[in-house]
């Protein structure tokens, strides 16, 4: 065996594209990347895409897609243009698509079986379970053995008889002891690994083979991955030393826990969900929800996970937030790429001393495999939200602007569309103080974007507080719903709508009508024009409605707290 710890490292991070980027793989993905261009070496990406039912282009897409939001750029791999126009990717060793080097795969795989270290089985899935059913009556673990060898007329009776072969590796009977930068060293003993399957019947290889393959061919050096892998590395370790390829360096990363030691995956959406079902006893999806054959299924198999959009759709419809478990959730969310690396960056490895924030440059300086955790980390969403909202509140105003910007571009349009440049520049520097994402200015003010005529007003102990609903002032002053109408009158005959101006004509009026408390005309004109007691800052978020809209929901506020309260 010859060790590969040449000089400049090279990496890869290798996806088998089915569904989203998860945390953990991001994370992979970041170690990766930063443990080669910390070392001037190269970091490549290669899509496993051999597992022909799972993996999808769309999936593949995304994964790219996400791991460029986050900054890490490949120098080899699939190619891919960036939204600032840079084209990524290619390299001398592609394809980086496993689907599209099954010629290589079937030359080393032929090597193999000319060298006699691999061999076809033509073995019935109904002979393979009646083997496996013979070892548990044994109390053995099944491990496949060759069961001789097949002549030329066995093949062509095979054959005939319309059977399919899969292609072994004969591993041996030697221990195999595994180096592991993270983990230390653990040796299986002999006869562990069996002779498993390195091609399929469809002539796809196993992960197993073409990972291992092309590894070497591209030149890995160092491989970080997850640990539910390490037992996997001894088949490699011995199909390396049967190949004659180099030993790649490894490094077996823990997974990412959720606080309560549950692992973090997708399913706890569906948890989240199906929580707030049971809660309301729902028997029927909420309009414009999720279709009733996702639904039917759904309820009826507590294993079965709805798609992303139909989560998203009822989560909507529920109004329930979903836990970010893949990265694309944590962008949708408003987190900022630079401060979900640094967060997934600690959450697995620490740069020693009291450091906890930094960014992608300090972390290729600084990363190394001697400071990886070998127990699971735990994601504490409170710190990342923390971290978020330190790094969104100290922005330049300008910046965070333009990254809400962005955000809305490709998650929130409808404001921007709705709100035109002027309007959604005055709804950032209402909303910077108190954001904690990029999605907090749209999340609480969706009545922006409601018809005048279809605003409702929360009947909350709140709104009734502030309107006079059902409290009737103790001195027997004015209610908020006498402010209210009174300012209504006064704000018809405004001209200039203007935060300086509605401030004064407010302010004069509390003055004369209100002993001087703004909040209790403030107040009433909020729930007036946004249906609720929380927006932005009052004068703001009359600006943001315009006189055109505020006058009519004003008048619909003052004949909806009328009614309630039956004046
Ligand atoms: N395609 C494998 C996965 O997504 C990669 C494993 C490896 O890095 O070798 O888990």
């Amino acid at each position: 065996m010859t060790t590969t710890n040449s000089a400049i490292p090279v990496t890869r991070f290798a996806p088998s594209p089915s569904g989203h980027l998860h945390v953990g793989g991001a994370r992979t993905a970041l170690f990766s990347w930063a443990f080669a261009k910390g070392r001037e070496g190269k970091f490549l990406i290669r899509i496993e895409d051999t597992d022909q039912k799972r993996s999808s282009d769309a999936a593949s897409v995304g994964f790219l897609r996400d791991l460029e939001w986050l900054g890490i750029r490949w120098d080899e791999g699939p190619e891919f243009t960036a939204p600032d126009g840079t084209r990524v990717g290619g390299g001398p060793h592609g394809p980086y698509f496993q689907s599209e080097r099954l010629s290589l795969y079937n030359r080393y795989c032929q090597q193999l079986i000319d060298a006699g270290k691999a061999y076809e089985s033509w073995d019935t899935p109904e002979e393979l379970d009646a083997l496996r059913k013979d070892a548990t009556a044994r109390k053995e673990a099944f491990r496949y053995r060759c069961r001789g060898e097949t002549t030329a007329a066995d093949r062509a009776r095979f054959l005939a008889e319309g059977r399919q072969s899969v292609v072994r590796f004969r591993s041996g009977f030697e221990a195999v002891t595994i180096h592991d930068e993270v983990l230390g060293e653990a040796t299986l003993p002999a006869g562990e690994v069996d002779d498993f399957v390195i091609r399929k019947k469809d002539g796809f290889p196993t992960y197993h083979f073409a990972v291992v393959v092309d590894d070497e061919l591209m030149g890995v050096t160092h491989i970080l991955r997850a640990q539910e892998h390490f037992t996997n590395t001894a088949k490699h370790i011995l199909l390396q030393d049967a190949l004659g390829f180099r030993r790649p360096v490894y490094g077996h990363l823990s997974i990412i826990k959720n606080p309560d030691d549950s692992k973090m995956s997708k399913r706890d959406k569906d948890k989240v969900l199906r929580k707030a079902v049971k809660e309301r006893g729902l028997t029927a999806p909420p309009a414009d929800s999720v279709s009733l054959v996702e639904w039917a299924s759904w309820i009826g198999d507590e294993n079965v996970q709805l798609s992303l959009e139909g989560a998203i759709a009822l989560a909507q419809a529920l109004k329930v937030t979903l836990p970010e478990i893949n990265v694309d959730d944590f962008r949708r969310s408003g987190y900022l790429p630079e401060v979900l690396c640094n967060f997934l960056a600690l959450n697995g490895w620490s740069p020693g001393g009291d450091v906890e924030k930094f960014d992608n440059a300090f972390l290729l300086q600084r990363f190394g495999l001697d400071r990886v955790m070998k127990t699971p980390a735990k994601f504490d969403r409170l710190k990342l939200l923390a971290f978020n909202t330190d790094a969104i509140t100290g922005m330049p105003p300008e910046v965070f602007a333009k990254r809400c910007h962005e955000h809305a571009r490709q998650f929130r349009p409808e404001f921007l569309a709705k709100l035109g440049d002027a309007k959604f520049a005055l709804l950032m520097t209402a909303c910077q103080e108190r954001s904690k994402t990029l999605d907090d200015p749209f999340r609480s003010t969706a009545f922006l974007l409601t018809e005048d005529a279809a605003l409702e007003f929360s009947d909350d102990k709140n709104v009734r507080k502030a309107l006079g609903i059902g409290t009737p002032s103790a001195d027997g002053g004015k209610s908020g719903l006498d402010h209210l109408r009174a300012m209504r009158v006064i704000l018809g005959t405004v001209g200039d709508w203007s935060q300086p101006t509605l401030e004064a004509v407010a302010t004069a009026y509390a003055n004369e009508q209100a002993g001087g408390k703004i909040g209790a005309v403030a107040q009433p004109l909020r729930i007036g024009v946004s249906g609720s007691t929380v927006s932005p800052p009052i004068w703001d978020t009359l600006v943001l409605v315009g006189k055109s809209s505020a006058l009519p929901r004003l008048d619909r506020c003052i004949a909806w707290a009328a009614a309630t309260a039956g004046q």
